[in-house]
């Protein structure tokens, strides 16, 4: 491969050349969700992010195996290890077991991940089929000296860690001025010290998703099912691990200190995250009355919507933006996205209409060229799109008879118009895919009768099936050539 991909390294802060570590094969890993609720706008922005990284890096040529977890136990309410399970919490509200709650929910994001047309990953590994692993893993690091067991938990030492290694290498974060930063310098609990975090954690006796452990009955910490997965599937040390910046810190920090602790290094060799999506400009929380999920987004089903939005509309707006923008949702973005999906759904529909001229009054490489500038610098989909977007120009001004394309190039563009829109963006014609298959041969078929009828100057017949198709909401446009261009109202 001549091109070079680089890619911005939250790690080092800098753009860097990508370089796997066993090419052709790519291993990435990627924060999946917490099964406990409808997957919302927050779960779209990492999936379609890290799905356009998967689809990328298979065009350019490696196989990637790509893992990205479902969480279903162990997440907490809040950071400091306090509070109820997530996912134990909703099933109690609801009378259910966990694990209904965690089917349900995962199910749902799956629905949701494949209307937004999201790549399935290569594994999906589930944190509580993993306990052995974790445990096993927790054990390492106490072995070496980075943990302690405290009346049936286990806990990080993060002040001996941070003497020997360096916590908080990865948000920039240093542990002195957190501690100076904060009052109560002793332990909360049974842990020494505040900034301590759980890797196992004992089960109260109310508790009810549990596991036998050498500390007796309990559940690991959330930071620990991603350390354990990845390793059992990618290795000590794999490419590049993905997530939301949002999970920058505590959660990724507290990986990289589990893996170096474990096994004397870091795992990720490119840590890479996405930027989160504001509402109206303010960040989405239940409590904002803002929150709003994928189902009542497709469906308009929410007060802050003026409509529905489809999931290719979601997709594309998301893609509009840089991955490290902050994005911000609102009624005139997305209508704007609706607007500009369907301006280049409709030229791509148009591409497939050419007929080829002798010679080409056009540039097709100019298109791919762009394009693998634009994904090479750090998946800038942004310039791809307004890349595409001068072609949606051109192609409209060769149909119109203003510029002109060879077989050869024609067939050329088609290829780069697939390979941009369809295999790396993920975008599919929502319209096309809404109509019956049968209905295209069908219209094609009355309007060729049409065509004969013309021909046979047979007036009444011919205005009858243009007036009836007009009536059924399809659109006859007339071209100079003799044929004809139809479309859906
Ligand atoms: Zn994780």
């Amino acid at each position: 491969m001549s091109r070079k991909l680089t890619v911005y390294n939250t790690l080092t802060r800098r753009k860097e050349e990508f370089v796997p570590l066993n090419p052709p094969l790519v291993g990435l890993y990627v924060c999946g969700p917490t099964v406990y609720g409808d997957p919302h706008l927050g779960h779209a922005r990492p999936a379609i992010t890290f799905d356009l990284l998967f689809r990328y890096l298979q065009i350019s040529g490696y196989r990637v195996r790509y893992v990205r977890n479902i969480t279903d136990v162990g997440h907490l309410e809040n950071d400091a290890d306090e509070g109820e399970d997530k996912i134990a919490k909703k099933a109690r509200l609801e009378q259910l077991e966990p694990m209904e709650i965690a089917h349900h929910y995962t199910v749902r994001y799956h629905d949701a991940m494949r209307e937004l047309n999201v790549l399935s990953p290569s594994i999906e590994p589930h944190a509580s089929g993993h306990i052995i692993e974790q445990i096993e893993f927790v054990k390492k690091i106490l072995e070496n000296g980075y943990a302690y067991e405290s009346n049936g938990s286990v806990y990080f030492d993060v002040e001996k860690y941070d003497r020997d290694h360096r916590y908080g290498k990865l948000s920039g974060r240093i542990l002195d001025d957190m501690m100076s930063g904060t009052r109560d310098l002793d332990g909360q609990g049974d842990k020494r010290s505040p900034y301590d975090f759980a890797l196992w954690k004992k089960a109260s006796p109310e508790h009810i998703m549990r596991w036998p452990s050498p500390w007796g009955e309990g559940f690991p910490g959330w930071h620990m099912e991603c350390s354990a997965m990845s390793t059992k599937y990618l290795g000590q040390t794999f490419d590049i691990h993905g997530g939301g910046m949002d999970l920058m810190f505590p959660h990724h920090e507290c990986e990289i200190a589990q893996n170096t602790a474990a096994d004397g290094r870091d795992a990720a060799r490119y840590w890479m995250h996405n930027n989160m999506i504001t509402i109206n400009g303010q960040k989405m929380g239940k409590s904002l009355g803002n929150f709003i999920t994928l189902a009542e987004m497709f469906s308009g089903a929410h007060k802050a919507l003026d409509q529905a939005y489809s999931p290719m509309t979601i997709r594309f707006f998301i893609l509009q933006a840089h991955y490290r923008s902050t994005l911000d949702f609102s009624n005139e973005a997305l209508k704007a996205a609706e607007k500009g999906l369907d301006r280049l759904m409709k030229a791509v529909e148009t591409l497939g209409k050419l007929t080829p001229s002798a010679g080409s009054t056009v540039d097709v490489s100019d298109l791919e060229s762009r394009f693998a500038e634009a994904m090479d610098d750090d998946l800038n989909s942004p310039l791809v799109i307004a890349a595409l977007f001068d072609w949606v120009r051109i192609i409209n001004q060769i149909y119109e008879g203003q510029q002109s394309i060879s077989a050869a190039d024609l067939d050329a563009l088609r290829a780069t118009v697939k390979r941009i829109v369809t295999d790396t963006l993920g975008l599919r014609d929502e319209k096309a895919a809404d109509t019956n298959d049968m209905l295209p041969p069908l219209v094609e078929m009355l309007l060729d009768i049409r065509i004969r009828a013309k021909a046979d100057k047979d007036w009444a017949t011919s205005d009858a099936i243009r007036d009836r198709m007009t009536a059924a909401g399809i659109r006859i446009k007339d071209r100079k050539d003799g044929g004809y261009d139809w479309e859906i109202e």
